[in-house]
């Protein structure tokens, strides 16, 4: 079966098993394109023994806890693209027009899915990026690294039975099942098999609340770094360590979160409704970033004007990593006063609508990772620039910063525009 027909089959069975809002990942070439839920049942029971040749040991779990469907209803068509099984004029169209031919739209819905989640978690960044990274396969195992030419031993160093993949190394190998029988989530663990990573990923969001899987994210990053850790001698067994820590520092970090939220104010009434523009000799930098669902892409613009409100200098970028709004206004900041500095631009106003990223910028709060580091990097660079002030703006006086930053979301290639009467 190719990975064409695989996907295909896993739409055919889209959305009978409840709940899982993704199509259902399939490991056996016994059942066929145009297989019923029918197939699987035996004299009104599942069959087991067929649903564990086909399918992976989550989705039988998965399948053998549901009830089995009653038949007095004969099978009825179904729309498959769209949730409730109606056909609608769009959808016609776009099947009409092949759009759900291409495997990569086919498989968007799952990795759609997936990437919100994870972008929705309350975790740290650093573990949301790992994460992501996970989920990708692109943590640095010994598979993983072989699968990118790097000259290793696929062997995992710690157990040496078997390939060190990532569900290997985090979840199968016995030396890391010693670590995550000291915790809660045991009873999910030992379920896992050397499927693949994004499998075993979406059976995790499917199978914990939104808190469990939050704190097994964590546990694992956690692990993750102590494997690493252990691997460069610098323990001597992963089994011995504690990772109870990380819970605690968890409930510090949404602690924080939280607070964050209740000192977030809602926009000034008395700023400026329209964009204005500077006194003479003077420029005013607006900033925005958006992100766009489309692409699970950030877009961060920039757009430098003058006292008669002519455009000087305009940037934008697509930014393709998890970041927290926050994150992706500070970075639309830092890349607009960079902007500043290469074109020895000074006595320069930025104009941003995001009242926490200026709260972040003034205020008194320490940001965790990246948020953090790019706080003192714009501040320190403010300095170095001589900007006179960033300022918040209501949204409408940002208009051009935002349609700029909704253009770079959905475009891969950067853009950096100078007007040609500007010396560069
Ligand atoms: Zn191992």
């Amino acid at each position: 079966m190719t990975r064409h027909e695989f996907l295909k089959m896993i739409e055919v069975h889209h959305r009978w098993v409840q709940d899982l809002a993704e199509p259902i990942p399939f490991s056996s070439a016994e059942l066929y394109l145009d297989a019923r839920v029918a197939d699987l049942i035996t004299e009104n029971e599942w069959n087991t023994s067929k649903i564990i040749r086909n399918f992976m040991p989550y989705v039988q779990q998965m399948i053998t806890t549901m009830p089995v469907p009653s038949f007095s209803n004969p099978d009825a068509r179904y729309w498959k693209f769209d949730s409730k099984g109606r056909y609608s004029v769009k959808g016609g169209y776009q099947k009409a027009i092949g759009f759900y031919d291409n495997p990569k739209n086919q498989s968007r819905n799952m990795l759609e899915g997936w990437w919100k989640f994870i972008w929705s978690i309350s975790v740290p960044p650093k573990v949301r990026i790992f994460w992501w990274r996970l989920s990708k396969d692109l943590i640095p195992t010994a598979s993983n690294l072989k699968m990118h030419h790097i000259p290793t031993a696929e062997t995992c160093h710690y157990c040496g039975f078997g390939k060190e993949s990532t569900i290997h190394a985090l979840f199968t190998c016995h030396q890391s099942r010693e670590v995550w029988k000291q915790t809660t989530y045991w009873s999910w663990i030992k379920k896992i098999t050397n499927a693949p990573t994004l499998e075993i990923c979406l059976w995790l969001k499917w199978t914990l609340t939104k808190t469990d899987f939050e704190n097994l994210a964590v546990y694992t990053w956690a692990f993750w770094k102590a494997r690493q850790t252990a691997y460069h001698g610098k323990i001597s067994a992963i089994s011995g360590m504690d990772i109870h820590w990380v819970l605690g520092w968890l409930k510090d970090y949404k602690k924080a979160q939280r607070s964050l939220h209740v000192t977030t104010q809602p926009e000034p009434q008395n700023s400026a409704l329209y964009w204005t523009p500077p006194i003479e000799n003077h420029w005013k930098l607006n900033v925005d970033a958006c992100f766009n669902l489309n692409s699970q892409s950030f877009g961060i613009a920039g757009i430098v004007r003058g006292s008669n409100g002519e455009a000087i200098l305009a940037f934008g970028r697509q930014i393709n990593q998890p970041l927290s709004v926050l994150g992706a206004e500070l970075l639309a900041i830092k890349y607009g006063i960079l902007e500043l500095k290469e074109h020895n631009l000074t006595s320069v106003t930025i104009e941003t609508d995001s009242l926490l990223s200026k709260q972040a910028v003034f205020g008194e709060e320490d940001y965790l990772d990246y948020e953090g580091i790019w706080i003192s990097e714009i501040k320190e660079m403010m300095k170095s620039v001589a900007v006179d002030n960033l300022v918040h703006v209501r949204r409408s006086a940002n208009v051009i910063a935002n349609a700029l930053a909704s253009f770079s979301s959905s475009s891969p290639t950067p853009f950096s525009w100078v007007n040609g009467e500007f010396p560069t």
